[in-house]
């Protein structure tokens, strides 16, 4: 019994009490359920309170009572999931961008930016976000978190990082006199005891994962194998400290890698996923995949700084490309992740798909990195005295999982970029876009 209470206390949790009888059928010419390497024709989905209860074809799908969506010959997908976004950032091309936020924005004017972030990523069809630090903002990733659970305001289902970690002098604010008490963009920790501290206190205040900066310092190698080398921040002690308490307190670790070391680091350690890894090459591929460590590129974001900041940036992005190419035909998993607030939040962070397809990813996978890999990255670990490993809520459309749901006019896999035009959005079997539905009604489909 109290097995199945800490299960069920890890599942995401909805506030959908007034839907708890609701019952819809939602219609639409394709389906594609984030799960099956084809889409499905004429189908319908029966959405009872917050959960899928049935897909059928929409001829057999007749239910007493249910309301109607018609969207008409549009494509259905799951809701979009992105495993790194920040929403209590807004684009930070240079330094002087991102110190400007932390030192003249207060945290209560951060999480009021960050509420118009959340609304915008759920309106673009994102229906789920792995928040990865609030840079500076401490724990106002919980707090958004919590008022768009309640319903305070409109947003994605966040799992949230509170605050990175990074040793003293290794992130920014850097470069000021010092006289001067700078605030931190991180929190600042060094040694394994006082990690093991800092862990405890994030999931205390609410961390969902764990989340540190493996590298900093990238630069080109004349060695072909590893042509972008970095400098490790954490001591291999101190890194294993992180992951064990991380893990011990059944938390997954994101680190942040992007040349060699700090990637060969953050597999030595144990961490779950690899942020931005542009220095990937295919030893340490072949390690994560062995490993079952996923990959979030986050591509758009180094094209998108590469001009503004200079230096090696511009030189990543053709590494970047390489590693992509070599990661797919290598079976690395592929979770999408943009870093959006890392960019602004104006830009659609469905762009990423695009630039995967054009990076030689079949639509269909890009689809699937964007939901069900997602969501598999984002499952809850396992308990140790667990016998059956609770699975993700989301990611797919399918009998059981939430009812996040997307729809687009124009076919996905033929043109990628249709995911940028979302027209109807539910989560949680909620319209949060694309108009009212009445009872008995037939909607238009926009
Ligand atoms: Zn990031």
């Amino acid at each position: 019994m109290l097995l199945l209470i800490l299960l069920l206390a890890q599942a995401p949790r909805e506030t959908a009490a007034s839907h708890a009888a609701e019952r819809v059928v939602v219609k639409a010419a394709h389906l594609i359920d984030g799960k099956s390497d084809a889409p499905r024709e004429g189908m319908a989905v029966l959405v009872e309170g917050d959960r899928i209860q049935k897909i059928a074809p929409a001829a057999e799908l007749q239910v007493a009572g249910a309301k109607v969506i018609d969207l008409g010959n549009a494509w259905l997908l799951p809701g979009l999931i992105d495993a790194h976004t920040h929403a209590l950032l807004q684009g930070d091309i240079t330094a002087a961008e991102y110190d400007e936020q932390l030192l003249k924005e207060s945290i209560p004017y951060r999480a009021l930016r960050a509420s118009a972030a959340v609304r915008t990523a759920v309106m673009n069809g994102f229906t789920a976000i792995r928040d990865l630090e609030t840079e500076g903002a401490m724990y106002a990733d919980v707090d958004l978190k919590t008022a768009i659970a309640r319903g305070v305001i409109p947003g994605p289902r966040m799992f949230v990082v509170t605050r990175a970690m990074a040793p003293t002098g290794m992130y920014p604010l850097s470069g000021y006199s010092w006289e001067l008490h700078m605030p931190e963009g991180v929190q600042i920790v060094d040694g394994a005891e006082n990690i093991r501290r800092a862990v405890r206190e994030e999931v205390k205040y609410g961390a969902d994962w764990i989340k540190y900066y493996s590298d900093r310092r990238y630069y080109k190698s004349n060695d072909p194998r590893r042509p972008l080398r970095s400098m490790v921040n954490f001591t291999a002690e101190e890194a294993k400290a992180l992951v064990d308490e991380a893990h011990r307190l059944n938390r997954k670790v994101a680190a942040h890698a992007m040349g060699w070391d700090g990637i060969d680091a953050a597999l030595k350690a144990g961490a779950d996923s690899i942020e931005h890894g542009d220095g990937l090459n295919e030893e340490l591929m072949d390690r994560m995949v062995r490993q079952g460590v996923y990959w979030c590129p986050t591509i758009y974001v180094g094209i998108w700084v590469a001009q503004g900041r200079g230096g090696i940036w511009p030189d990543m992005i053709p590494m970047e490309r390489e590693a992509f190419a070599k990661a797919l035909k290598r079976g690395v998993r592929i979770a999408y992740g943009t870093d959006a607030g890392g960019y602004a939040w104006t830009e659609n962070q469905a762009k990423e798909l695009s630039i995967m397809v054009r990076y030689g990813m079949q639509p269909m996978a890009a689809i699937k990195s964007a939901t069900s890999v997602a969501a598999a990255l984002l499952d809850p670990m396992c308990l140790p005295q667990a016998a059956v490993c609770p699975s993700s809520d989301i990611g797919a459309v399918a009998p059981g999982k939430y009812a996040d749901l997307i729809a687009v006019e124009k076919n996905p896999l033929e043109d990628i970029s249709s995911l940028e035009h979302v027209f109807f959005v539910m989560k949680g079997g909620e319209i949060i876009k694309g108009g009212e539905v009445k009872g008995g009604e037939v909607p238009k489909s926009r």
